[in-house]
């Protein structure tokens, strides 16, 4: 466990930033970022639902189907910036679902760790620049970016280098950050 890396062809494309949405930076408000993603998102053909709640915890997830976006059980309760950057980073996976064709991102997603893991950071990185462009302070989106490969150990890295996947993704991230 825990041996297998990012092979470099994976590490380019966790550090890519064509997924990334030049318009969200005109989003001065996070309802204004919200209403722009969710329109964007319909008028590429997305549903948006909400989960039903369920026992187990599964529902607490925001995930992304083919054309469905099913938003956590507790989405509404989320802050309005943290929806804003739940939506930012599911807008990635669907630029990336339209450029590697649904049935590629689909197997690969599914079985290939290191594939999964190289379009995760990508999203969590349009997240972080949601949260610099909505006027988050330094501080807490440091945090955010501390809390993201433990998330990303949680479900999706399965036997891939914890330490490796960590350092890629904070200093991916990390470049979101003004000033860096
Ligand atoms: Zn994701």
């Amino acid at each position: 466990m825990g041996i297998i890396r990012l092979r470099k062809s994976d590490r380019r494309r966790a550090r890519s930033t064509q997924w990334s949405d030049p318009h969200l930076v005109k989003m001065t408000t996070p309802e204004a970022m919200e209403a722009y993603v969710r329109t964007k998102l319909r008028k590429r053909g997305v549903d948006i639902e909400q989960k039903v709640e369920t026992v187990f915890n599964l529902s607490r997830m925001t995930t992304a189907y083919e054309d469905v976006l099913k938003l956590s059980s507790n989405f509404e309760k989320y802050s309005p910036v943290y929806r804003a950057v739940v939506l930012a980073h599911e807008a990635v996976h669907y630029a990336q679902r339209d450029q590697y064709g649904q049935h590629r991102f689909n197997a690969k997603y599914l079985f290939s760790a290191r594939w999964r893991v190289s379009v995760e950071i990508p999203a969590y990185r349009e997240g972080v620049r949601a949260m610099v462009i909505l006027g988050v302070r330094r501080k807490v989106i440091e945090k955010h970016i501390e809390s993201v490969p433990k998330s990303l150990k949680k479900y999706f890295i399965g036997a891939l280098d914890f330490k490796h996947v960590k350092e890629l993704t904070t200093r991916t991230l990390r470049k979101e950050l003004p000033g860096s």
